[in-house]
């Protein structure tokens, strides 16, 4: 085949880094193919007046070289001045870092979110410094913020809070009751998802959050069905590990869906695509057991913990996928 289509459907910081695996295998293998990397917006946030997309920004800097290896997001070589003078402020919120490189990110998105340009042009403009290498697309141009609902510590009462406070400011301490996709209702996927989607000869779910991630971006109307109708296969990878999670606090968000932190359980969680569900195929760790009727299971390792281990993890993913 010369010209193969991949649409991966991503969050931050695992679908960063898978993304960057997938580039390289395809780099020595198959340089003419397309990879449209479609990225949860339901984290994004407006902070200091300044519209932020944490995941959006992590799989550009990290596939554009510019993202702290050590911390996974935000910029390399970071400073943080204004985050300094705003706490001498007292101005809120405190508990969100921006960083001042990272500021000038958020400084340009929002003059031209501002200015009447849509995200996924937004999108598209400041990857043009970056170069990733792959399409990067917002889920949905509409916004669509992930809040979760938590019992207040003092009075007991349920509120529902941002994700981004529960998740940084309180590390998903206060335990979820449930997560709300608020405005999903009337969000269309962005332009060139379902066109993707239509067109995939692969669709590969990276290893991320498969709840308020991968989750997040299917439960755009529309996505779904499309990533259904594809006409290549669909190969998912498990975030979880020996049954944790890598980084991150994935098993904090499972059991609120009633899913079990393990490969078999989020397997399970995406079913088989011959029985309405997601998957043709699904990336073990090897020694996980995991069962999955319907689904052709692949154990393997899967810690994304050098480059080539990456890549390698990736080349997986397309065998599985047929391509
Ligand atoms: P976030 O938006 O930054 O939270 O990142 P994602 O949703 O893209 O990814 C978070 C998930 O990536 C977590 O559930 C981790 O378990 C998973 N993850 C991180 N590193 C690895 C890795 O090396 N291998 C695998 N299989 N999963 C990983
Ligand atoms: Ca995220």
């Amino acid at each position: 085949m010369t010209f193969v289509q991949i649409v991966v459907l991503a969050g931050g910081v695992g679908g960063a880094r898978f993304l960057a695996g997938l580039r390289a295998t395809l780099r020595a293998a198959a340089p003419d193919a397309r990879v449209t990397a479609v990225v949860n917006t339901g984290d994004d946030v407006t902070v200091h007046g300044l519209r932020i997309c944490p995941d959006l920004d992590t799989v550009m800097y990290t596939l554009g070289g510019g993202s702290d290896p050590e911390r996974g997001w935000g910029r390399a070589g970071e400073t943080w001045t204004v985050k300094e003078e705003l706490a001498a402020y007292g101005a809120e919120p405190t508990w969100f870092g921006l960083g001042d490189r990272d500021l000038a990110t958020h400084l340009v998105r929002t003059r031209m979110l501002d200015a009447g340009y849509p995200l996924s042009q937004v999108t598209a403009a400041l990857a043009e410094r970056w170069q990733p290498g792959v399409e990067l697309l917002p889920m949905s141009d509409q916004r669509v913020e992930t809040h979760v609902v938590v019992a207040d510590p003092e009075t007991g009462r349920r509120r529902a809070i941002h994700f981004q406070e529960w998740w940084v400011r309180h590390r998903a301490e206060p335990d979820a009751e449930a997560f709300v996709q608020i405005g999903v209702d009337t969000a269309k996927p962005a332009p060139g998802v379902l066109e993707a989607l239509a067109g995939a000869d692969a669709v590969l779910l990276a290893p991320s959050n498969p709840v308020v991630s991968v989750g997040t971006v299917l439960g755009v109307p529309g996505v779904r069905e499309a990533l259904l109708a594809a006409p290549g296969r669909v190969v998912g990878v498990s975030p979880i590990v020996a049954g944790a999670v890598v980084r991150g606090m994935a098993d904090r968000c499972l059991p609120v869906v009633g899913v079990p932190v393990s490969a078999e359980g989020v397997g399970r969680h995406y079913g088989a695509r011959s029985a309405g569900g997601l998957l043709d195929a699904w990336l073990v760790h090897t020694g996980d057991p995991a069962d999955v009727p319907g689904v052709d299971v692949r154990a393997l390792p899967l810690l994304m913990s050098s480059p080539e281990a990456t890549a390698a993890l990736a080349r997986a993913a397309l065998d599985a996928a047929g391509v």
